[in-house]
This record gives structure tokens, C-alpha cells and sequence, in this order.
């Protein structure tokens, strides 16, 4: 196993060659780092910034082998890394971060749920179903309307669908695959919120002020940065991000997606292991972006400060939204960010800009 803090010059993992990737690699050059991807593709937005690409699916024995032969610590981009890669890394000798324990329950919104019911984050009321005649049962005693979504591997909106009224339960299970869900309780929201916090290897902690973020089609469109919130509310969600951080004895930035509700209290949608498109506004925002923050941690250097210099709105380009990248080159206080990725598909996230503003 290495030792830290990692020197310069030493070779970081990254599982994932999207654009999480690319702009982690890019921190990492920043530091003396070089980057090596593992991806299923050769010409990955990430690849094209790292020093080395390893190319083939995560469970691949001789890719891992390959990774585990240059980088003394793994990280990763997306969290439906499966389980056994990071085993298999570890039999390699070489430590995963965020450890096991975080992706378990990041993979799992069940485990996920438990985890920080257990640990003193508040969730909205659920129930897990197996089968059709189990998601009818659970719909009937939570009362619909009820959110069903697959326990495992949805992301922007996928796999989740309302269920009306609870006969139709049996049917939503079948159009989401007949796989395990959750039934959650509707979040009366009056606000999206996400936290990004940190945590070094020497257990010290570090959080970013809150974003508000606004989705469309259950994708991330938009968010302001730091939110205008009370200090209560920011203390709040302090005091539940220590709480994961601590409770899975944390190496990394994690993204906390937070429901706040009327009455002042938050809930916890979901946990992201990993930097957070939420936390893409720490770049210009931020004394220490989110990016750098999870190389610090992941290299053991101490974690740098998150103190806010400006007020942010970033915008996702989605799709052909790229297009307007000579316009946007014209307006002096947007930052750009593209991802160079070549297809710009409906709903694919091709870069994102920063508007800065005056705290
Ligand atoms: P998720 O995939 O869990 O992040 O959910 C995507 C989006 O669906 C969230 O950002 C919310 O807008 C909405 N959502 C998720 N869970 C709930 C819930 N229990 N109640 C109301 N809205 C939800």
C-alpha cells in the first residue's frame, strides 16, 4: 500500500473517463500528479487529459492489473463501480477511495436510506419491495402517491416512476424491470439544496456552502451558489454532512442531494461518492474547488480552504446547447467548461458554464 501524502510525480486511479474524470485529472495535473483512466472507450473526455488510458470494462482482471501497476490510489468518477473491482484492486495492493463501505451504500437506495436513518440523517419514510405483490402492499400501507425507483443504478431521473394510487404498483414494478425497488414518501419541498463536503485521510473535515438546484426532466439545469439560506439551515446541513462523513469513516468529496422542506427541516435524497455536477460552481467560486478538495483527500494532503469569492450560477449545456459556445466566449464574466466530448446527443451533459457574480 502507498504512503502519504503522496509526492508529485505519483500516478493516481481514476475508474471512468467522463467528465467527472477529466476534471479531476485535470486537478491532479495542477498538483504533479499524473492520471491514469480506466474506460470501456479509448477517446474518453477524461482519457484525452490523463498521461495514461487503460482501456476495457471495470471488471476486466488484466485492465485492473494494468491500473493497479502505475497508480498507487484509485478513485472514481461514477459510483456503480462494482464491488468486486475495488476487491480486486485492493488484492493488488493498492486502496480504493471513497472505501467499500461508501459505495455499498451509495449503490443501494435501501442501504443508502438505512445507513442514514441510522446515522442521524433524516430521509423521507420508505419501504423496499421485491416483487409485485410486495410493491402493491407497500403502496397500500404508505398511501399513495408513492415515488418507486429501482434500488440500484438510476441516475438523472431514471428508473423512477409516481405511483398514483397503489393497484397500479404491480404494473410501474414490471415497467421498471421486475428488479428491487424502494417506495419513497413524496419530499414536500420547497427547495433542492446540495452540500459538497470532504474528508481527508487525517479525519479532518471541510464543507462548501450550500447550493440551490433546479432540475428539468430530472436532470441538473441549473445552480446558485452559496444559497441564500439562514445560518440554522446551513448548520443543518453541517451538521448531517459530518454525520456521513463520519459514519462511513469517509477519504473524498461526497455530493449531498438535500430536500428542504417548509418548515425548515432537511432530508436527505441521496448520497454521491464522488465530486457532484452541484459542486461544478466551486471552480470559480471557491478558494479550493471540489476537484482539487478530492485529490487533497484522496492523495492525503491536508484538505485546502472552501472559503466562497464569488456567487455562482452554472448552467448545464446539455445536447446542442454546446452550440452556443462562440456566444458564450463573448461574455466576460462566464467561465466555460467543456467536456470535449465529439456526439452531442439530446440530454447529454457536453459542458457546463460559471457565471460569476459579486457575493
Ligand atoms: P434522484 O434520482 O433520487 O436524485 O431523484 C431525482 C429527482 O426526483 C430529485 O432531484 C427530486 O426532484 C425528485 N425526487 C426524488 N425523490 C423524491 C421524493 N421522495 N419526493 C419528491 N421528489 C423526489
Amino acid at each position: 500500500m502507498a504512503e502519504f501524502p503522496l509526492p508529485p510525480g505519483s500516478t493516481l486511479g481514476i475508474l471512468g473517463g467522463g467528465q467527472l474524470g477529466r476534471m479531476l485529472a485535470q486537478a491532479a495535473a495542477r498538483l504533479g500528479f499524473d492520471v491514469a483512466v480506466l474506460e470501456r472507450e479509448a477517446d474518453s473526455p477524461a482519457g484525452r487529459v490523463a498521461a495514461h488510458t487503460i482501456v476495457g470494462p471495470y471488471t476486466d482482471h488484466t485492465a485492473l492489473q494494468a491500473l493497479a501497476a502505475v497508480a498507487s490510489v484509485v478513485t472514481y468518477e461514477f459510483e456503480n463501480v462494482p464491488a468486486a473491482s475495488v476487491l480486486a484492486l485492493g488484492a493488488m495492493g493498492v486502496e480504493v477511495a471513497p472505501g467499500p463501505e461508501a459505495l455499498a451504500v451509495a449503490q443501494d437506495r435501501v442501504a443508502e436510506k438505512q445507513f442514514l436513518n441510522a446515522n442521524g440523517a433524516p430521509t423521507v419514510a420508505f419501504q423496499a419491495a421485491a416483487t409485485p405483490e410486495e410493491a402493491v402492499a407497500a403502496a397500500q400501507a404508505m398511501g399513495a402517491p408513492v415515488l418507486m425507483k429501482t434500488r440500484r443504478e438510476g441516475y438523472d431521473g431514471k428508473g423512477q416512476r409516481w405511483v398514483e394510487h397503489a393497484a397500479d404498483a404491480a404494473r410501474i414494478f414490471a415497467e421498471l424491470g421486475s428488479v428491487p425497488v424502494i417506495l419513497e414518501a413524496p419530499a414536500d419541498f420547497v427547495r433542492e439544496l446540495s452540500i459538497i463536503a470532504a474528508r481527508g485521510r487525517d479525519g479532518a473535515t471541510a464543507v462548501y456552502p450550500l447550493a440551490e438546484n433546479h432540475h428539468e426532466g430530472g436532470i441538473l439545469r441549473r445552480s446558485l451558489a452559496p444559497a441564500i439560506v439562514s445560518p440554522a439551515l446551513a448548520e443543518q446541513a453541517e451538521r448531517i454532512a459530518a454525520r456521513i462523513l463520519g459514519g462511513l469513516g469517509y477519504v473524498g468529496v461526497v455530493g449531498i442531494e438535500l430536500f428542504e422542506l417548509a418548515d425548515g427541516r432537511l432530508l436527505v435524497n441521496e448520497i454521491a461518492p464522488r465530486v457532484h455536477n452541484t459542486g461544478h460552481w466551486t471552480q470559480d467560486g471557491c478558494e479550493v474547488d471540489q476537484f482539487e478538495q478530492h485529490i487533497r483527500a484522496v492523495a492525503g494532503w491536508p484538505l485546502g480552504p472552501t472559503t466562497p469569492h464569488a456567487r455562482i450560477e452554472m448552467l448545464n449545456l446539455l445536447g446542442d446547447e454546446i452550440d452556443a459556445w462562440e456566444r458564450l466566449s463573448h461574455e466576460t464574466d462566464t467561465r466555460i467548461h467543456l467536456y470535449g466530448k465529439r456526439d452531442a446527443k439530446p440530454g447529454r451533459k457536453m459542458g457546463h458554464v460559471n457565471r460569476v457574480k459579486a457575493l
